[in-house]
């Protein structure tokens, strides 16, 4: 990587409800919130652009168990969209539009972001990636961002580590992106997925890398 490569923090679904006192809160989620500020300053001194994602559904969304009267919360169901058949897991409801539980977190300045980019808006299919929903139906902004501002570099951070961030992970190599992942930035819903999901990220070509505060300068110094 050369001293030019454009820098893209992604900022997966820091919001409330993922938070700890949350409707889905991730176990030990607020303790990425001190080393995701620090990113944001590093990637800033860098000229980079930081681009927070919002899980933004409906309530009436197919993903909320109590949507699904035969389901429970955290059971799977299959369901069809656009003639595609997928398991949908039951979640508890969850960023709701304009709710308190889809806002970002107030620990990360607002002031400090360059583009939301809002996810999961259509009733019917679930969208993990943050550049498109589980079906590939439809695309968000979040390539059109990254390619019209000559981004060569994405770092992802956020929540949660097995769903969001993963699939997020996984279109950013499929989109272009050299991605990196710092793993002390991102906590599982379930822990016992995190260290196979980091394996697979791996293997499909995702830098997993530690945190640190000068972590941005290595990563354009070779
Ligand atoms: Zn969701």
């Amino acid at each position: 990587m050369g001293a030019q490569d454009k820098i893209a923090l992604i900022l997966v679904d820091i919001q409330n409800d993922f938070l700890e006192r949350g409707s889905l809160a991730v176990a030990d989620s607020n303790s990425i919130l001190q080393r995701v500020n620090s990113l944001i300053r590093q990637v800033k001194t860098k000229n980079g652009l930081v681009i927070a994602t919002k899980d933004w559904h409906p309530q009436n969304h197919v993903s909320f168990a109590s949507n699904n009267a035969d389901k429970q919360v955290f059971e799977t169901k299959e369901i069809e969209y656009d003639g595609i058949k997928g398991l949908q897991v039951m979640w508890p409801d969850h960023c709701v539009q304009n709710t308190y539980g889809s806002e970002l977190s107030k620990e990360i300045n607002e002031k400090d972001i360059d583009f939301i980019v809002k996810k999961g808006m259509n009733y019917r299919v679930d969208s993990y990636s943050a550049f498109a929903d589980n079906n590939y139906s439809e695309i968000t902004s979040l390539a059109k961002i990254l390619y019209q501002n000559h981004v060569d570099i994405v770092i992802i951070a956020g929540l949660a580590a097995d769903f969001c961030v993963k699939f997020t992970c996984l279109d950013a190599i499929k989109f272009g992106f050299k991605t990196i992942l710092i793993k002390e930035c991102t906590k599982p819903v379930y822990e016992e997925l995190f260290e196979p999901t980091l394996s697979e990220l791996k293997a499909k070509g995702v830098s997993v890398l530690h945190f640190s505060e000068t972590f941005v300068e290595h990563i354009s110094d070779d």
